[in-house]
């Protein structure tokens, strides 16, 4: 329990909190005894629902829905049911399809983890538009094994989330690319910069947009903070969706014309637009993901 203390009472400096993760924390599960331990088989073989006493307690006044298809849950799933998180590994690209055979322009290589159908439209769609950063933990783990794949082959100096106009934070109060990369950088080595790259103006929305309007519409909306910063560096971007590569590629572009080396991309899921449904080609071998492009 915090006891609140007035300033002036200390003659200490106040620091600020750190800033709380917008990522639902996992709810707590009590350990497992010792696998030695007597209680041991007497754990295994009871009901969840003592083992996970305090979400137990919760469902029970308010009971948790799948997020795709609003069945209940039982107590070991989280997010999605069982169908549900079934269909969403289907949609997982394997490893050696998850480099996207398609050029772009000051891209050097991107990579996707899912492709964009349901479940995964379904969840995204929910962190943009209901606020649910949460559900990004449903593809959390697909995620991490790819961004791993990625960052230990290829170095990269930072990560980079796509930014998004002040005008969109307020009204999701979050970047989704921004929550994704926090969810990932534990488990890699580059570090996460969330302020070097800034999108400094609002563009129309790019959803009816064919590929080469949205090239148009995107154009001079990012800004660099420190441009002397990039110079000689390597870059990983990461956005959720990845549909023409059009914004992505003009990040790379002001990237790249501030002397960046390599600029690569990683994006949550591969859309493919009407028009677009041609180019979606994967590449066909392991050793172009785990190998050194020259
Ligand atoms: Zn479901």
């Amino acid at each position: 329990m915090e006891i609140f203390v007035a300033p002036c009472l200390l003659n200490t400096k106040l620091r600020p909190r750190p800033p709380r993760s917008k990522i639902r924390p996992d709810t707590h599960i009590a350990p497992p005894p010792h696998p030695e331990s007597p209680l041991f088989d007497f754990y295994d073989r009871m009901h969840p629902m003592f083992r996970n006493y305090r979400e137990a307690l919760i469902r029970l006044f308010y009971p948790a829905a799948c997020e795709v298809c609003r069945v209940n849950l039982d107590l070991e799933e989280k997010i999605l049911c069982r169908r549900c998180a079934g269909d969403l590994d289907a949609l997982a690209c394997p490893m050696e399809k998850a480099l996207v055979d398609e050029r772009f322009e000051h891209l050097d290589h991107a990579w996707t983890v899912y492709a964009y159908s349901s479940p995964v439209k379904e969840l995204l769609r929910g962190v943009k538009y209901a606020r649910k950063d949460y559900l990004l933990k449903a593809c959390q783990k697909r995620a991490i094994r790819l961004a791993q794949a990625v960052t230990s082959d290829f170095w990269y100096d930072c990560i980079l989330p796509i930014p998004i106009d002040r005008l969109k934070l307020m009204k999701r109060h979050f970047n989704q690319a921004e929550i994704l990369a926090t969810m990932l950088a534990p488990w890699l080595t580059p570090p996460v910069e969330r302020s070097l790259l800034i999108k400094h103006r609002a563009i129309p929305s790019q959803t009816s947009l064919s590929q080469c309007e949205r090239a148009i519409n995107i154009y001079g909306a990012f800004k660099l903070k420190r441009p002397k910063k990039v110079l000689g560096r390597s870059f990983l971007l990461l956005d959720d969706v990845l549909t023409t590569g059009a914004t992505a590629n003009e990040a790379a572009r002001l990237l790249k014309i501030h002397g960046a080396r390599r600029v690569d991309f990683l994006a949550l899921a591969r859309a493919a637009s009407p028009d677009y449904k041609n180019s979606l080609r994967f590449a066909p071998s392991a050793d172009k993901i785990l190998s050194v492009h020259s």
